[in-house]
């Protein structure tokens, strides 16, 4: 089976970029991992998960460069990559580079993969944004990050949300939907919805919705993929499997040739 990426079609003319959103078709991998998972601490064999890597990289046309995740620990803390030679940028939920060859992933399986690029400056960030995510607001502190660190403006940025689970199948109790409303206010009226007395939370709306507020315009938000509880052949989903999953891949970096 071929392995699937879904790309923002917006991105194409940027000359040098490499990204996708992986799902969980092709790879190698059985039963519950079946068969592209890339995460190494969800039980699967190793050996298998790093043969997946090496496909998924040549997929997308990653030849010399490196492949950067973390340990996600559902987090706000954003870090800086600058080190050509790392495979892992320690405990962390989001990811930014300036050095070109770096290609920054991150591990879903519901939660929302966030891609960011500064087209003009050449820098791409990634972020693992849950609920916790989501309330910690790392979305926009990986927004603050691009303008106090680098100097670009939100009106510069880029930004696309991937696969993850909708408020179709995204049901919440009380203790996540509180607090979102608490924090977020007005800006959960579309995405924290409430249905004879049960809470369904749009994730990918929400962030999307705090990105608008934090200053990127809403013509470079980028919504690609469908919900991951839904497309059961197509992407892993923590949530519909009850835990025993595996783990797709979102990726951004720039390319040096
Ligand atoms: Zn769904």
């Amino acid at each position: 089976m071929e392995i699937s990426r879904i790309k923002v079609p917006q991105w194409e003319n940027h000359v040098g970029l490499l990204h996708g959103f992986m799902g969980r078709r092709g790879g190698k991998s059985i039963g519950p991992y079946a068969g592209l998972n890339v995460a190494y601490r969800v039980g699967d064999d190793p050996k298998v998960v790093s043969q997946n890597i090496c496909d998924m990289k040549l997929a997308v046309g990653i030849h010399d460069g490196r492949v950067v995740t973390m340990r996600q620990v559902h987090g706000d803390h954003v870090v800086e990559v600058q080190d050509k030679t790392l495979k892992e940028a320690g405990e962390a939920d989001g990811m930014i580079t300036s050095e070109p060859d770096i290609y920054l992933g991150v591990l879903t399986a519901d939660c929302v993969p966030i891609l960011f690029v500064a087209p003009s400056q050449k820098l791409v960030a990634a972020v693992h944004a849950g609920w916790r995510g989501t309330l910690a607001g790392i979305a926009v502190k990986t927004v603050r990050i691009f303008n106090n660190q680098y100097g670009v403006e939100p009106s510069d940025l880029e930004v696309a949300l991937g696969p993850s689970i909708g408020p179709c199948c995204y049901e919440v109790k009380d203790d996540v939907a509180a607090p979102l409303m608490k924090k977020w206010g007005k800006l959960t009226t579309p995405s924290v919805l409430v249905k004879q007395g049960k809470s369904f939370v749009n994730l990918r709306r929400l962030n999307r919705d705090i990105l608008r507020a934090a200053g990127v315009p809403g013509k470079q938000l980028f919504q690609v993929g469908p919900c991951t509880s839904c497309a059961t052949e197509d992407f892993f989903s923590y949530r519909r499997e009850r835990a025993e999953t595996g783990r797709q891949i979102s990726l951004i970096g720039w390319s040096s040739v």
